[in-house]
């Protein structure tokens, strides 16, 4: 279903079921990309690569008010519903753009996920109940689409490896595919969040990717994990108004920091503000 119409808009839950009864009635392959919207060439990439795998592609546009804590941006997150629509055109087949109301008839959802030890470090440790809050709404919404493959950018490391940690441990039938991270030109990691930055904190906040890459030439060289990480804890010591949150280096597989002197895979993750923003950012490195 290949089109450069603007997606078909689906604002319940059973407009959603019934387009997606159909397109399995069809023997049709279904692939979902769950987004807040103010949508960006990242959430794109996961679009495309929907395509690559699924014939019928499901974005869901929900700013959803469980992962954010009382003092977040939940009111003023940016909502574009128009600009993604067409940005959306000829790439994915429909939106699924409920109310709160829709996902929460009745104000909060009684039962939730929880997302267990991982959740309560690093974007956990600064943002209460967030990953709760965000696996609770992943789980509705694979209930919803009922999807062979949902899309989740490696830009949000800690959210894909605890979806696919809840997706194992409750034997939930789909595939996570976690899609590279899509960077500006010059390494800041895009994010809807980008919008709020003004002129000169959009420069600041190329201390979080250039802090990533002087850690990665750290680990290029052969150094330990202990340099690979005072590499890059550099970059925040040279830019004071850059108010660095956490700088861990993490494995991969379990998410728990790495020792000084590990070797093998490594994971940067690195979180800080700009201004009243918060930014993230991660990358792979090797020991
Ligand atoms: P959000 O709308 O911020 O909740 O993001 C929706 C999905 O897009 C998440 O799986 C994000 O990880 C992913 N995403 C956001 N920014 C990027 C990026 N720069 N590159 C790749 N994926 C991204």
């Amino acid at each position: 279903m290949t089109t450069t119409e603007t997606p078909t808009v689906l604002e319940t839950i059973a407009a959603t079921r019934e387009l997606v009864r159909s397109a399995r009635a069809a023997g049709k392959r279904i692939a979902l990309v769950p987004t807040m919207g103010a949508l960006h060439d990242g959430h794109l990439a996961l679009v495309a690569r929907g395509r690559e795998l699924a014939d019928v592609v499901i974005v869901s546009i929900f700013v959803n008010p469980l992962q954010f804590g009382p003092s977040e941006d939940f009111e003023r997150y940016p909502r574009t519903l128009d600009a993604d629509l067409a940005a959306l055109a000829g790439s994915a087949d429909a939106v699924f753009a409920p109310t709160v109301a829709e996902m929460y008839p009745g104000g909060a959802s009684q039962t939730t996920v929880h997302a267990g030890p991982v959740a309560e470090r690093y974007e956990g440790a600064s943002r209460p109940g967030h990953f709760d809050g965000m696996l609770t709404v992943v789980s509705k919404l694979l209930n919803i689409a009922q999807p062979d493959v949902a899309l989740f950018g490696q830009k949000d490391a800690q959210q894909a490896f605890l979806v696919k940690q809840m997706v194992a441990d409750l034997n939930l039938p789909v595939r996570i595919e976690a899609v590279p991270i899509v960077r500006e030109l010059d390494g800041l990691a895009l994010s809807s969040r980008n919008r709020y930055l003004s002129e000169s904190e959009r420069v600041l906040a190329l201390t979080l990717s250039a802090a990533l890459r002087a850690a990665r030439e750290a680990s290029d060289r052969g150094e330990s994990v202990a340099a690979a990480r005072a590499a890059g804890l550099a970059r925040f010591d040279q830019q004071p108004d850059v108010r660095l949150d956490y700088l861990v280096i993490v494995d991969p597989a379990t998410f728990l920091p790495l020792e000084d002197d590990a070797t093998g895979d490594g994971l940067i993750l690195v979180a800080a503000r700009v201004g009243a923003t918060r930014l993230i950012d991660n990358a792979p490195l090797h020991f």
